[in-house]
């Protein structure tokens, strides 16, 4: 199973600077399994376990995240409560998942979420049916949406990946939930951002560099989903972690028509413009949102009735493919689209490096 691998830090501080303290939710100290009945166990972390649970009174289903308060001999409450004023800065995402209420223990502080029925993307990016391009394009789309607000609000979340993307539904395929906000860090509050942080699958070189973070490097990471989404492969991923590492910092990606059969060229172009190594020639989020791959009329799910995944096995085998036509219409037509989540977008184990 991935996990997270955190190392530290240089910078000295590392977990202590900013971090959020301001938080409105109260910690319950009531039991919490006298108010939600334990139904089962979605995710499992170094420190966290998620589980399905049901509030007693409501009969409404809910994931609560059960974060230890002392992780390796230290006391790591101020993350948690870090991680509860995130969630509580983007409340009024639709994109970010909602924090519901919270509770203590002995052990653990426990974070009642709202329920993503649908599971991580990731089990998409591995199954032998990889989703329709359609759809992948709607999940990127929204995906961006979701960083677009974090970043709006000076919020970087440094841990994207297909794990922490998470769904409303699976069938049919539902709405994105951004989760995981413990390596999320606000920008600009304490100075220039290096920590050292992150999978070493999906960083962007300037993290294994310890170069400032921006906002960039959370644009590497929708790169990096994208691919995996697209090709059902994970492009950096080596036989070790050195491997993985040389692959992250030669940009070291394979873009061939084989890996990217049956998806159109703009997806690749997409991806191209994420994968690169200088932060800066990166496009924003918002920038990201204008590219001519998210807005293909001819691969429209209204078009695509059958919502058919793409059997994998086919996708190597040199099929033919045709090129949507390139959209020429402008950005304010694109606005108007039905489609269009635009309107909304004015306003994203193993032991250490
Ligand atoms: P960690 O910090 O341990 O990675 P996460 O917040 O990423 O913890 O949660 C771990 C896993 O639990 C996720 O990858 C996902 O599979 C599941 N999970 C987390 N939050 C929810 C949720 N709100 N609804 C459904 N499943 C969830
Ligand atoms: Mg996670």
């Amino acid at each position: 199973m991935m996990s997270r691998r955190r190392i530290d830090s240089r910078s000295g501080a590392a977990g202590t600077t900013g971090l959020l303290s301001d938080i409105n939710t109260p910690i319950c100290s009531e039991p919490f399994e006298s108010v939600y009945e334990i139904t089962g166990e979605l995710g499992r972390g170094k420190f966290a376990v998620v589980r399905r649970c049901v509030e007693k009174a409501s009969g409404k289903v809910f994931a609560a995240k059960f974060l230890k308060k002392r992780r390796r001999g230290r006391d790591c409450r101020a993350e948690v409560v870090h991680e509860m004023a995130v969630l509580e800065m983007t409340r009024n995402s639709a994109r970010v998942v909602n924090l519901h209420a919270a509770y203590e223990t002995d052990h653990d502080i426990v974070l009642v979420l709202e329920y993503a029925a649908g599971g991580e993307i990731f089990d998409h990016c591995i199954s032998d049916e990889l989703l329709p391009e359609a759809q992948i394009i709607r999940l990127i789309r929204q995906t961006l949406e979701g960083v677009h607000y974090l970043h709006q609000s000076s919020l970087v979340h440094l841990d994207l990946k297909p794990q922490n993307i998470l769904l409303t539904s699976l069938t049919p395929v539902g709405d994105i939930k951004i989760v995981d906000f413990g390596l999320a860090r606000r920008l600009g509050a304490v100075g220039e951002l290096r920590e050292i942080l992150g999978t070493p699958e999906y960083v962007a070189p300037e993290i294994l560099n310890y170069e400032p973070i921006t906002t960039s490097t959370d644009l590497w990471s929708v790169g990096v989903i994208a691919y995996m989404l697209v090709t059902g492969e994970s492009p950096f991923v080596g036989d070790d972690k050195q491997e993985t590492y040389l692959n992250v910092s030669q940009i070291n990606v394979d873009y061939s028509r084989e890996t990217f059969s049956r998806v159109s060229e703009l997806a690749v172009d997409f991806i191209r413009k994420l994968l690169v190594k200088a932060p800066e020639d990166r496009p924003s989020a918002a920038e990201c949102m204008s590219h001519p791959w998210l807005w293909q009329q001819s691969l429209s799910l209204t078009s695509d009735p059958s919502y058919a995944p793409r059997p994998l096995r086919e996708r190597s085998c040199g099929t033919k493919w045709t090129m949507p036509p390139e959209d020429t219409e402008d950005k304010e037509n694109m606005i108007e689209s039905p489609h269009s989540h635009a309107k909304k977008f004015r306003l994203e184990e193993d032991g250490d490096f």
